[in-house]
């Protein structure tokens, strides 16, 4: 089966075209077949890029004023100059990925009208998400009416977190009323990773205890305990947990207040300033790309080298404290753009693991990049892998599991 894959976003519009089926899950012979990105939606010099497996590109800067043109833009590639498709009703599925399912997806699901109404509601928990997910919704239903829409949200896969990972110590009617809790985000990724692992040694993720250390722009780490989320790193929000590209991660709410009260910053700025100027960006005040910022430290920037210590330590003492949590662990697993490509920043947070166990194989470790590698030492009690995350696959493979009624990993 043909299934879209859509992250929309408020500027943005990314899609894979994946080709799946259920003897293809079970043999991991599914195959992308085209992906592409439209950014700077609204923008009078919006960017289109799109690209087929077999190698075929188009790159273009022309004005994309709204979500459904840029749609519009990718289907006719699709159709037209791709050679990938005859007609658009071949895609029989599209799997949406919505940030927020709140505490009311516990998996994916079939965007009927009240999934979609019940979305909708969700959006007060993440208003610079959801609803320019359900644009995509919108926009992929008038171009493709019979194609069947699924939900796969960010949050499910955290679910299944035991109340004493989830709740925040402030009076309990916040949960109640206000539905302030960790729900975590980047589950899809968190899933796969796991799932990919356990599948590559023929067993399955109830077999193991794992942390997944999910590193890119947005960082976060889970606890995976038989194949269940039983902690994470990503709050409320995704503000909360690791220092990220920029944003602070855990923060004292005092000082927030105090910013707010002191500082004369309005609430806006306060929010700006924590997601976009904050992290790797803030602390170096390089940039919020840690490839700049390994350079900078390499150069002999003080607050370069800062920065990348304090983000190797956090992550380091999440995985510490997972592993504490779950009476030990079987391994750690490093997925993302730097958990996958950065050999030095892997190091950095292995070295005071090794009093939980983890011995580092440097030679293992230098040569890992991309690809599902081990990097522990052989007999090193808490193993380190590299396992590439593929949020999409999993996306389309859910896509299809709704469709055909099938159930899920
Ligand atoms: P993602 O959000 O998963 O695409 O990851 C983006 C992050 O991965 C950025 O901070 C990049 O700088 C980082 N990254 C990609 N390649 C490397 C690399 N070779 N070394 C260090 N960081 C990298």
């Amino acid at each position: 089966m043909l299934i879209l894959v859509l992250n929309c976003g408020s500027s943005s519009l990314k899609f894979q075209l994946i080709e799946t089926s259920a003897e293809q899950i079970q043999a991991n012979t599914d195959r992308m077949l085209a992906h592409g990105v439209v950014e700077r939606i609204g923008a009078s010099d919006s960017k289109l890029t799109f690209t087929t497996a077999g190698g075929a590109r188009k790159s273009a800067v022309e004005p994309v004023l709204r979500h459904k043109d840029a749609f519009e833009a990718a289907f006719s590639w699709l159709r037209e100059e791709s050679g990938l498709l005859k007609e658009l009703g071949e895609i029989e599925g599209v799997g949406h990925r919505i940030v927020h399912g709140g505490e009311e997806f516990k998996s994916s699901a079939m965007m009927t009208d009240d999934v979609v109404r019940r979305i909708e509601a969700l959006s007060d928990l993440a208003p610079l998400h959801n609803p320019h997910n359900l644009k995509g919704f919108a926009a992929a239903k008038a171009l493709l009416p019979e194609a069947k829409q699924v939900a796969v949200f960010d949050t499910a896969f955290h679910q299944s977190m035991p109340a004493r990972s989830y709740i925040y110590a402030i009076p309990y009617v916040f949960y109640t009323r206000d539905k302030v809790r960790r729900y975590g985000f980047h589950g899809t990724s968190h899933r796969y990773v796991s799932y990919e692992f356990a599948r590559r040694h023929g067993k399955t993720r109830s077999d193991y205890k794992l942390i997944t250390c999910h590193l890119g722009n947005g960082c976060s780490v889970c606890a995976i305990e038989h194949g269940k989320s039983v902690d994470t790193s990503m709050g409320f929000t995704p503000l909360e947990g690791l220092m990220m590209g920029s944003r602070c991660g855990d923060l004292d709410a005092g000082a927030v207040l105090y910013l707010l009260e002191r500082a004369e910053m309005g609430q806006a700025e306060v929010d700006v300033t924590l997601n976009t100027q904050s992290g790797l960006m803030g602390v170096s005040g390089v940039s919020r790309d840690m490839r700049d910022v390994l350079e900078a430290r390499a150069r002999g920037e003080e607050r370069a080298r800062l920065a990348v210590e304090a983000f190797c330590y956090r992550v380091a003492k999440y995985v510490g404290a997972y592993y504490v949590a779950m009476g030990g662990a079987d391994a750690v697993l490093f997925a993302g753009g730097i958990g996958e490509n950065s050999p030095e920043v892997r190091a950095m947070i292995s070295e005071p693991l090794r009093a939980i166990g983890l011995e580092m194989d440097e030679a293992a470790n230098g040569a890992a990049r991309g690809q599902q590698a081990k990097i522990s030492k052989e007999g090193s009690r808490l193993e380190a892998w590299v396992v590439p995350t593929n949020e999409e696959l999993l996306i389309a493979r859910d896509t299809l599991r709704c469709i055909l009624n099938i159930p899920h990993e």
